[in-house]
């Protein structure tokens, strides 16, 4: 069975072409420069790869290059979407590329009648920013979309990426009869494929890498290997439709720190929250569709002690 899949090099789909291989798939998996070696080098040397992974170079903003890339495939898993907090231009950098890159790919997918299914990663990001409250009563599920509007009055950039380029995706598969699966998930936490700090990862090396204070946020956490099974999941049951929230744990930033100074009581921890707001509430995220779908959530701690190892052996960080 052959199954491609975007931005092939990332965090979350280094891990699902490892799983791929692992269960016999072939994969067909773009990057942005196959000869870059941070970002193939680890991918090439995955377990069945050099008999079932290929390459092709395919950019989200470069009209037609991922025709090669779904050419015969039975599923596409579209993961690539740039992940940055802080940007320059938002639409050149992020809502460009999400959106139209996200169109640019359907439009390959519509004209290749041998896949069955296209699985987007999209994101919490696109779930639940909306201007809704968020308070300890509120259990926040596949129903509820983040508003555009709300997005950017807050410049909520990335968020807004996200949102468009699910919108957009709903609107371009129910026009073009495309059956397609969104998965949602949380803040992506666990161990690094890839040599390179990509973003989520990042949020748990700034609590361990000497700051003073930890952010004033409720966050939705979810592990790496849980949301690329995920993706598998959504392939091979025939009955998975719609979105799919992908969230283990919503816990505020002071709970993690709690858990981090336990796995790890010699490390110096952000002991104070950076502002003097009351603290995010905690919130529920409904997991009723997602386990139903097959996914069985890693505990947040396993997940934190691994990102941590994991940065400590690529060098990230040293103690
Ligand atoms: P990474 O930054 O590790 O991966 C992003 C991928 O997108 C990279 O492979 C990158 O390619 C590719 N990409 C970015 N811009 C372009 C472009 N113009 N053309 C082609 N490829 C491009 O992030 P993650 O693995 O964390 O994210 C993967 C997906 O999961 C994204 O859609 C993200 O929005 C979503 N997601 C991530 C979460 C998280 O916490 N990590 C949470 C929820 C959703 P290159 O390597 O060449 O830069």
């Amino acid at each position: 069975k052959v199954v491609s899949v975007t931005g092939a090099s990332g965090y979350i789909a280094s891990w699902l072409v490892k799983f791929l291989l692992e269960r016999g798939y072939t994969v067909k998996a773009s990057v942005r420069d196959p000869n870059d070696a941070k970002k193939t080098e680890h991918l090439l040397a995955l377990d069945g790869a050099k008999e079932r992974l290929h390459l092709f170079k395919a950019d989200l903003l470069d009209e037609g290059s991922f025709d090669p890339v779904v050419e015969g495939c039975e599923c596409v898993f579209h993961t690539a979407s740039p992940f940055y907090f802080t940007v320059n231009d938002p639409r050149a950098e992020l809502i460009d590329p999400a959106l139209k890159g996200t169109l640019n790919v359907l439009r390959s997918c519509s004209k290749v009648p041998s896949i069955k299914r296209v699985v987007i990663t999209s994101s919490m990001a696109a779930v639940v920013y909306n201007g809704k409250s968020l308070a300890p009563d509120v259990i926040v599920d596949e129903t509820w979309f983040s508003d555009p509007d709300f997005c950017e009055k807050l410049k909520f950039w990335y968020m807004l990426s996200k949102t468009l380029a699910e919108e957009a995706a709903w609107k371009f598969t129910k026009e073009n009869g495309i059956d397609m699966v969104s998965l949602n998930p949380g803040l992506v936490v666990g161990p690094l494929l890839q040599p390179t700090l990509n973003t989520s990862a990042e949020s748990v090396l700034n609590l361990i890498n000497g700051a003073k204070s930890y952010p004033n946020t409720t966050y939705r956490w979810v592990d790496v290997r849980d949301v690329a099974n995920a993706h598998i999941y959504a392939l091979e049951n025939p009955s998975a439709v719609g979105r799919y929230c992908l969230v283990g744990t919503v816990i505020h930033s002071s709970e993690v720190v709690k858990i981090l100074s336990k796995l790890y009581p010699d490390l110096t921890l952000p002991e104070q929250c950076a502002d003097d707001e009351p603290p995010m509430p905690k919130y529920e995220v409904s997991k009723e569709r997602a386990e139903n779908l097959g996914v069985k959530y890693t505990p947040l701690e396993a997940s934190l002690k691994d990102t941590i190892e994991s940065l400590k052996e690529k060098n990230f960080v040293s103690f």
